[in-house]
């Protein structure tokens, strides 16, 4: 089944448009304007829903650190730097990746339509937060696309073969879009674990559930503390500082498309790659957008996708009761779920969103609303 980023045991059920309200409130509060702050609440809220907690609202408190210590900045739109037609160069200036990742695909969209295929740069962006939200925006217009994506200032991943991290979680994300609307859209790390996870597990003191990480000895382990040391117990937004390392998936294959996604959306963006300095967090993103109809020549282009896609899931099941899933299914099933269930926020989760509204002025009746049930 899907390895989604469920996390904590559910302590709150949160309903998920008063939960919305409640994130939108705080940021125009901490300064957004409200088509900003509606953009940033509901994509945080589209995260818990996918399943993908560790990019859902539990991002608040931090995206309010970083406000306030100018690391992330309200209300700037990406400035075009250049722009060739059916590419453009986006720099967010360390905008919401919430509204600049919006931005981009649209702009990108609007080029693929145009020219058949677009190429978008996005440098320094804030945090793009899930990644699938971008190729689902893409499918959404009818565009096949795929996303390149590096992260500044958060150094965590050992190459293939080395001991000390030197690329960071780097996502890749991919979409196909299928006239039913159920879309694949493939969106990974290319850690074994997303460092969210990892994070939660050293904070329980459970093991991950296989190996994710080296240790100074190049040994494999599946103990979170290898990358934090015991300094996480007291300090729960400590970055990692590494006796060891986080595992790339996969050995060298991951570890390569790490690489790759480190020079697309680092380098070739003007992000930046991860590097031995301290370094602010930031998104770079390689984004390309396919429009299929003008591949289709006398080819059923979206007839045959539909053909292979039956083929793929007719794959005998490996386990009694398994079945074969195309990526993007499992989050269209925990969003219909959770749609229905409420969602589930870890108790920590739930307090520090609490504390950071509260701090900023929302008030006591939306805070309240947006909990459904628990503490
Ligand atoms: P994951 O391991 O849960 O994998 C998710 C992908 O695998 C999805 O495409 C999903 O549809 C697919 N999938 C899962 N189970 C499946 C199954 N049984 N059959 C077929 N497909 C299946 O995700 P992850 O690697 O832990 O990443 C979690 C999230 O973290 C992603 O949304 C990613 O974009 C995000 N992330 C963001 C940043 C950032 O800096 N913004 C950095 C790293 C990761």
């Amino acid at each position: 089944m899907a390895s989604q980023n469920t996390g904590l045991a559910a302590d709150v059920g949160a309903e998920p448009s008063a939960l919305e309200t409640l994130v939108r409130e705080l940021f125009e509060r901490l300064g957004s304007q409200p088509d900003e702050a509606g953009e940033i609440a509901a994509r945080l809220v589209a995260a818990n829903l996918t399943g993908h907690d560790s990019h859902g609202v539990v991002q608040a408190p931090r995206y309010a650190r970083a406000l306030h210590a100018g690391e992330l900045a309200a209300n700037v739109d990406p400035e075009v730097l250049a722009d060739g037609g059916a590419w453009v160069h986006l720099d967010a200036r360390l905008g919401f990746g919430q509204h600049a990742g919006a931005v981009a695909m649209r702009t990108g969209i609007e080029r693929a339509r145009k020219h058949g295929v677009a190429l978008v740069a996005l440098r320094r962006s804030g945090h793009l937060g899930r990644i699938g939200d971008w190729p689902e925006m893409a499918a959404e217009a009818g565009l096949a696309s795929l996303h390149f994506v590096n992260v500044t200032g958060c150094v965590w991943v050992a190459p293939e073969g080395g001991l000390a991290p030197r690329l960071s979680t780097n996502p890749v994300a991919a979409g196909v879009p299928r006239a039913n609307g159920e879309h694949v859209i493939l969106d990974i790390a290319t850690s074994v674990a997303a460092e969210g996870k990892m994070q939660v597990a050293a904070q329980r003191g459970e093991a991950m559930p296989e190996p994710a990480a080296v240790d100074a000895d190049g040994r494999e382990t599946a103990d979170p503390l290898t990358i934090y040391g015991e300094r996480l117990r007291d300090s729960p937004a400590l970055a990692p500082d590494a006796p060891g390392a986080m595992l790339a998936f996969g050995g060298h294959k991951g570890s390569g498309l790490a690489l790759i996604s480190e020079l697309l959306g680092g380098a070739l963006t003007g992000t930046g790659c991860s590097r031995a300095e301290p370094d602010a967090a930031s998104n770079g993103m390689l984004s390309l957008l396919i429009d299929p109809d003008r591949f289709s020549g006398d080819f059923d282009v979206a007839g045959e996708i539909e053909r292979y896609i039956a083929f793929f899931t007719s794959s005998a099941p490996r386990t009694a009761g398994g079945e074969v899933l195309i990526p993007g299914e499992p989050e269209r099933r925990t969003r219909r779920a959770r749609l229905t269930d409420g969602i589930p926020l870890p108790d920590a989760t739930w307090t520090a969103l609490q504390d950071t509204a509260r701090a900023a002025g929302v008030a006591e009746a939306t805070i309240a609303a947006a909990r459904r049930t628990g503490a």
